[in-house]
């Protein structure tokens, strides 16, 4: 397991339930920061805290959903009680319907759009000026390998996952003078409860096929990149996309 110092901070996970904000919740506590375990079901929530406590690290759950502004800046005030918080990785998303643009409903086009990119939005408005004030600090948005690429039938989670890409861009450039690392981190297929809600065993199959690696990818691996993306260790790295994809763009 990777190991870079996180500590004397508190860091936001969103959607740290379950997948990949689980394993980075996980791996930033477990490397010393304090984690505000974000999520939108209690039960889920005081799971990883729970598991967290286990392994001897830090960590209070915050539940509500990332699409309410006040629930982002409640988080962030809620996030500065426990260390001062210079780390956030906004990780909440769904999947979505999957239908032909034409097909596509109002509802589930404003839905996918909302959880996965204007709470984004909502996040790091809040976020930004207090891990500014606090010295500052490092974001991770979490995009997809579908922020650089189409996928048939999800029109709004790619062009959802593109815009994060974009919003981290600009974020990079108005706060890097403020010591504030903003990134985007674009996994390949990630074998989480949201592909196996959104993916039955033989897409699954013939995705993994997709990767280079032959395999969809593990929660763990992206969170490894994901706590040294926040680290200290990357001081140098911002306004940058980073794919972890298993070598489906490849070719
Ligand atoms: P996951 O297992 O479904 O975990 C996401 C968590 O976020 C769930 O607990 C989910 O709750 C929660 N959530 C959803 N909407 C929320 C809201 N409005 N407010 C607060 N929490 C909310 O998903 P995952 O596969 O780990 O995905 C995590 C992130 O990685 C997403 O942004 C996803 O788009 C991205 N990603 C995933 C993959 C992949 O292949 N798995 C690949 C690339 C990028 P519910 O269970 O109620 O939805």
């Amino acid at each position: 397991m990777a190991t870079y110092d996180v500590s004397n901070r508190s860091a936001i996970v969103t959607g740290a339930g379950s997948g990949i904000g689980r394993a980075v919740a996980h791996l930033l506590a477990t490397n010393g920061a304090s984690v505000l375990v974000t999520e939108i079901h209690d039960s889920a929530a005081q799971k990883v805290v729970d598991e967290i406590r286990q392994l001897g690290g830090t960590a209070e759950k915050f539940v509500g959903d990332v699409t309410d502004p006040s629930f982002c800046e409640n988080a962030v005030a809620a996030a500065n009680t426990l260390a001062p918080l210079r780390i956030a990785v906004n990780n909440a998303g769904i999947g979505g319907e999957a239908a032909n643009i034409g097909d596509y409903s109002l509802e589930g086009w404003r839905s996918v759009i909302e959880v996965n990119l204007n709470s984004v939005f909502y996040g790091l408005k809040y976020q930004l000026p207090v891990i500014a004030s606090n010295g500052g600090g490092a974001i991770v948005n979490m995009s997809s390998v579908l922020g650089s690429v189409g996928f048939a039938t999800s029109s709004a989670y790619v062009t959802a996952k593109h815009g994060l890409v974009g919003m981290t861009r600009n974020a990079a450039l108005e706060y890097g003078v403020q010591n504030v690392r903003i990134n985007a981190v674009g996994p390949g297929f990630i074998h989480t409860p949201l592909v196996d809600a959104n993916l039955d065993e033989a897409t699954q199959t013939f995705l993994a096929e997709k990767h280079a690696l032959g395999r969809l990818g593990e929660p763990e691996e992206v969170a490894a990149l994901v706590a040294f993306l926040v680290s200290d260790a990357a001081s140098f790295i911002s306004g940058s996309y980073h794919l972890i994809d298993g070598g489906y763009t490849a070719q």
